[in-house]
């Protein structure tokens, strides 16, 4: 099935049944994992994502021809009837594919995608990936940088590029949705093209956990040892999973200790710095501080931007500047949902044949929008900036104007700009009644002080990130 044949149709479609209906792929994805498994959901089905409910179809979009062949004649069928189940509205269940699915062989997609026919541990060439797949997209040159990655990004080339360990650990940490598998993942496919001969192990810690624990019942711990010793690099993801289970990290510290003394590659990416781990052993903190610890901070507007326009070339389609910024700016949490936003509304342009404007994008994206708002509140903001600057929440309100109390207010208007949907005036409002024009010049003034003055950038950046998790 091709998107192109219905774009030439007009067709009705209803924003508010759309919402319903998106939710409704929401409620669904739960039991998807249910009825078919952790491992397939999460290889296959997950990345699925809502496109758009026409005329008793729901419409969702996959990434790539083979994926979306493979569910379709695997799972769709008990995909519409779960569907069902949740909104007996929904007849059928189209999957289509989104034009930047087809990566133009830059990355090693459909062939490695055609190699793993089923789920079930795929081997990569060297790279063995265990509990899941790498994704083709998750590539260095789909990586956008900025500032809030290059430490991170640099990093990580680094360690994929080099032929001999530099930084062992390289240990990479941030929040959710920030790119850090995401990276991890353009590490190995980068080994895997240009060390071929590298054995690289990648897998997430809940995986090596469960691994291990499964040595153990089987009593084959040595066979357990042998595999993850001997590579060239090993790759652990969400590394957070492993603080408070005290025999799996017992063993991973061995397994850590055994590569790093023979210089192999110790890769790891967590939520927070080993520091901050809790439930971590004092000697395994401090290994992992041994080689290079580098953060992704919380995504700029700027950010944001870049990627959505990155997103676009490789979809192919025209988006109005516009509209891209103001999906930047609404939709602050994170990429994925940044993205999914995006797949939406092209989708939704596509099927209907009509020109996206903010307008259609705000009623395609009703749901979303109103998530990302409910996620951080002016009220929120107002007391972190408070707290952060030592100044009374009542200064926030106030109509004092000296400088020590001034200056978090427009902070806090800036913040309340960037983070929220609010428009000027009822940010304005939320501030003691002020008009507008302060609002506006708020914003200006942070912006141009946030030019000149790095330490407002790195509160900022504090504050956002406090904010956003
Ligand atoms: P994390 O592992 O930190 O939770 P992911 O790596 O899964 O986050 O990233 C979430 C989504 O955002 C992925 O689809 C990823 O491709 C995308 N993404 C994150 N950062 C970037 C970036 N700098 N450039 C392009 N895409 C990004
Ligand atoms: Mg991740």
């Amino acid at each position: 099935m091709s998107v192109s044949p219905v774009t030439s149709l007009q067709i009705e479609s209803n924003p508010e049944l759309g919402s319903v209906m998106a939710a409704c792929w929401e409620n669904a994805r739960s039991l998807f994992s249910q009825e078919f498994g952790d491992a397939t959901f999460k290889s296959w089905l997950s990345p699925l994502t809502f496109g758009e409910f026409i005329s008793g179809r729901l419409i969702v979009i996959a990434p790539t021809r083979f994926r979306r062949d493979w569910i379709q004649s695997h799972f769709s069928q008990k995909m519409l009837e779960i569907l069902q189940r949740f909104d007996a509205r929904i007849l059928a269940l189209d999957l289509i594919v989104t034009p930047n699915s087809t990566f133009n062989g830059t990355s090693p997609v459909e062939s490695a995608e055609a190699r793993i026919k089923d789920q079930a541990e795929p081997e990569d060439r060297n790279i063995q990936v265990i509990g899941s797949r790498l994704e083709p997209r998750y590539t260095f040159e789909a990586f956008v940088v900025g500032k809030s990655n290059e430490l991170a990004h640099a990093a990580a080339r680094r360690v994929a590029e080099a032929d001999k360990v530099t930084f062992n650990p390289l240990f990479l940490y941030g929040g959710v949705g920030l790119g850090k598998t995401h990276l991890m993942h353009a590490i190995a496919w980068h080994i895997c093209k240009s060390y071929p001969q590298r054995r690289v192990i990648y897998l997430s810690a809940e995986k090596f956990m469960y691994l291990f624990v499964k040595a153990l019942r089987f009593k084959d711990t040595m066979a357990f040892k042998e595999q993850f010793r001997s590579v060239d690099v090993l790759m652990i993801d969400d590394f957070q999973f492993i603080s408070g289970k005290e025999s799996t990290q017992e063993e991973f510290f061995h397994t850590f200790n055994a590569l790093v003394d023979q210089n192999h590659q110790v890769i790891i990416s967590a939520d927070k710095s080993p520091s901050d781990l809790e439930g971590l052993e004092e000697r395994m903190r401090s290994r992992l501080g041994w080689g290079l610890v580098a953060d992704i901070h919380p995504m700029t507007y700027e950010l944001r931007l870049g990627i959505l326009q990155s997103k676009t070339e490789q979809i192919g389609r025209e988006v109005p500047l516009k509209v891209l910024e103001f999906l930047a700016h609404k939709i602050t949490s994170n990429v994925r949902e940044l993205e999914g936003a995006l797949n939406r509304i092209v989708a939704h342009s596509m099927l209907v044949g009509r020109e996206i404007t903010i307008e259609s994008a705000t009623d395609v994206l009703r749901d979303l929008l109103r998530a990302n708002d409910r996620r951080i509140s002016v009220d929120e903001i107002q007391k972190k900036v408070a707290e952060h600057f030592n100044v009374k929440l009542a200064d926030m309100h106030s109509p004092r104007r000296l400088r020590s109390v001034a200056r978090p207010r427009q902070i806090a208007m800036f913040l309340a700009k960037q983070l929220t949907s609010m428009s000027l005036p009822e940010i304005g409002r939320k501030f003691g009644g002020r008009d507008h024009t302060t609002v506006m010049h708020a914003v200006k003034k942070v912006e141009e002080l946030k030019e000149k003055d790095a330490s407002l950038t790195e509160d900022l950046d504090l504050l956002k990130r406090m904010l956003q998790t």
